[in-house]
């Protein structure tokens, strides 16, 4: 990893700025909208003008943060003082924005995915950080002014998100103590749960019935595999966000070590999502095809090759993992 800017020097060179996009990941979860929402609130009661450029829709269950801060690249003006990634630390996360990205004269990165490189000219990346969401919450700290309810409640989202609610081996005594002091702004933690957790379409649940019907279990129970189609999508009436939850199903089964869900897209590319229970590197395994994210949960995405090729290419590398 590269040498980190310090927080209070991002905090500075965002004091600077008058317009600030903020970009978050395609296929945004919980932390990336979260930490997303909560900085534009944040900077727009700082008078400036703030958007989070999303690539792609915002899910059902996570449209309860959305203030309307969120537009799409041809929604806002091109010129801008300052684009700042958040919870991704590749510019090929949000590929449909990255032109946007580049318009503007200063830029940051705040984000706790292992990067190869900076992507930006200041950079605050942990790979220690359960969430994203936690390092907003820091760079609130070096700014100064405290986050009201909303901007808490969605940093709080997103470390209930990328925890597993508080299960996955990346929550820490930290995380606790800054979901604590989220409390002390006055969010409704169930409320923010009963958003995010029990507002599923009924057809979500069809999906993820008609993708564990066909889950296959190989390398002595040690690995879990199964797909999202186009085809099923149209069956259960879903969308590819509503896949969102199979995979850690899929892990959840006793004795799986590594759980991979493949997901055919619309646009010719495929999807991989990956997760590991113990001692498996799932980040290892994306890497070899050009993806990335964390030891325990990683993600790819593979251009040129049919859904069961790629498959095929990670069932094979996850066996040579588990070796
Ligand atoms: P998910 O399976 O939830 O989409 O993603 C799991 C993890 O892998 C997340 O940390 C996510 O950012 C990362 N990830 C998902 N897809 C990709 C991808 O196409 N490229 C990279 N580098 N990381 C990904
Ligand atoms: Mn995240």
């Amino acid at each position: 990893m590269f040498d980190n800017d310090s927080m209070d020097t991002i905090a500075a060179q965002i004091k600077q700025a008058d317009s600030v996009y903020i970009f978050i990941h395609e296929n945004m979860d919980g932390d990336a909208l979260g930490s997303g929402a909560a900085l534009c609130s944040y900077l727009r009661r700082m008078g400036k003008t703030a958007f989070v450029i999303r690539d792609g829709e915002v899910p059902q269950n996570l449209a309860f943060m959305d203030r309307d801060y969120c537009r799409t690249s041809g929604q806002v003006p091109v010129e801008h003082d300052m684009s700042i990634a958040v919870d991704c630390s590749e510019k090929t996360r949000f590929p449909h924005n990255i032109e946007l990205f580049d318009k503007a004269g200063n830029s940051a990165c705040v984000d706790h995915h292992l990067a190869p490189a900076p992507l930006a000219n200041f950079n605050y990346v942990d790979p220690d950080a359960a969430a994203s969401a936690e390092l907003i919450f820091k760079l609130f700290k070096a700014m100064g002014p405290e986050p009201d309810k909303e901007e808490a409640e969605a940093l709080f989202a997103g470390i209930t998100t990328d925890t597993g609610n508080f299960q996955y081996s990346n929550t820490t005594k930290e995380t606790h103590e800054i979901a604590a002091q989220l409390y002390d702004y006055g969010i409704d933690a169930n409320h923010v749960s009963v958003e995010i957790y029990e507002t599923v379409p009924f057809r979500k649940l069809n999906l993820s019935g008609m993708a564990l019907d066909r889950a296959e279990i190989y390398a002595d129970g040690k690995i879990a595999m199964t797909v999202v189609t186009q085809d099923m999508l149209a069956k259960a009436g879903a969308i590819m966000n509503d896949s969102e939850g199979i995979v850690s199903e899929l892990r959840s089964i006793a004795g799986v070590e590594v759980a991979i869900l493949v997901k055919e897209s619309d646009d010719g590319r495929v999807f991989v999502s990956l997760r590991s229970k113990t001692e498996a590197n799932v980040q290892k395994i994306a890497a070899k095809f050009g993806g990335g994210g964390h030891v325990k949960a990683a993600g790819c995405t593979v251009s040129g090759k049919s859904w069961q090729e790629v498959y095929e290419d990670f069932k094979n590398a996850a066996a040579e993992e588990i070796q």
